[in-house]
């Protein structure tokens, strides 16, 4: 498992952290969320990208079946 949290600003290395407002971005159907860590000591702000994991569409689980093209009707021959 990844650390969710750094442990220290990579600037200064105060362990003062503040944790701000995460941001979530979906990039080929996958969720990222950045992280925005402020130092308290320095100031300094740095993100810390997690990838969440695949986004999951249900709706393309079903319905598939309902619609079967099957080829039992007319059939054409071309001379
Ligand atoms: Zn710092």
């Amino acid at each position: 498992m990844m650390l969710l949290k750094p442990e220290m600003c990579p600037y200064c290395g105060e362990k003062r952290l503040e944790e701000l407002q995460p941001t979530e971005v979906v990039i080929d159907d996958m969720l990222w969320t950045i992280y925005h860590y402020e130092c308290q000591f320095c100031s300094e702000v740095f993100d810390k990208i997690v990838p969440e994991g695949e986004m999951k569409y249900d709706i393309f689980s079903e319905g598939f079946d309902a619609e079967t093209d099957e080829d039992d009707g007319e059939k054409r021959f071309n001379n």
